[in-house]
């Protein structure tokens, strides 16, 4: 199934978050884990690149893929990348005070995405945040990016790492740039969503 995307609008505090009523899915990561470029792949480079534009990235972004008949079939929201702040109490240190609250009471969010760099060691920060988002009660898919820079070999080697330092089962590889794992995305976003490919 093909969707047309749309962007809705960028949100910075909670009474401006779209109506709820479609299931929702969020993106998570670091900033320049490849957050836009796996929107791009999903949504569209020109409507991926509004989350990009000035004031809008510590912002929450807002799509939504509509079907053949224009209804919204899933709404998807982007995240303000955090890593910045230092090892903090809380994930959401230097973060907007709002994406905390969206996280934990956004009741048709339906899936966090969180994104985390193939090419490094598993990083504290994403650790909490995966923590956080277990201790709240959401579902969660960890996706490994940029996994077309590895070798065979480093592959094995860094998901492994990635597993065990971040306490997963699963980690979805995914590229970008080949397009390597986004079926397998898709996947689980369609199980928890109802949404098709
Ligand atoms: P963001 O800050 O999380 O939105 O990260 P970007 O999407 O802007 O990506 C950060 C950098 O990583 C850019 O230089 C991208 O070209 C690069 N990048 C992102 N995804 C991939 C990928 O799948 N493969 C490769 N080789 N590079 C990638």
């Amino acid at each position: 199934m093909r969707y047309t995307t749309q962007f809705l609008l960028s949100a910075m505090a909670p009474e401006q978050f779209p109506a709820p009523g479609t299931p929702e899915i969020a993106f998570l990561g670091r900033s320049n884990v490849g957050k836009s470029s796996l929107l791009n792949t999903i949504v569209g480079e020109k409507a991926a690149k509004v989350s990009s534009t000035p004031g809008r990235t510590r912002a929450i972004n807002f799509f939504a893929l509509l079907d053949e008949k224009q209804r919204r079939k899933l709404l998807l929201a982007d995240l303000p990348g955090y890593g910045y702040a230092k090892i903090s109490k809380s994930i959401s240190a230097g973060w907007p005070a709002f994406i905390e609250p969206y996280l934990q009471i956004r009741s048709t969010l339906k899936l966090c995405i969180c994104l985390v760099d193939s090419n490094i060691p598993p990083q504290e920060s994403d650790l909490q945040l995966i923590d956080w988002l277990r201790a709240a009660g959401r579902e969660i898919a960890v996706v490994a990016t940029k996994i077309d820079r590895l070798s065979g070999n480093e592959r094995t080697r860094n998901m492994l790492a990635l597993r065990k330092g971040l306490e997963l089962e699963e980690i979805i590889p995914i590229s970008a740039k080949t397009g390597y794992g986004i079926n397998k995305l898709w996947a689980r976003i369609e199980a928890v969503s109802g949404a098709e490919e």
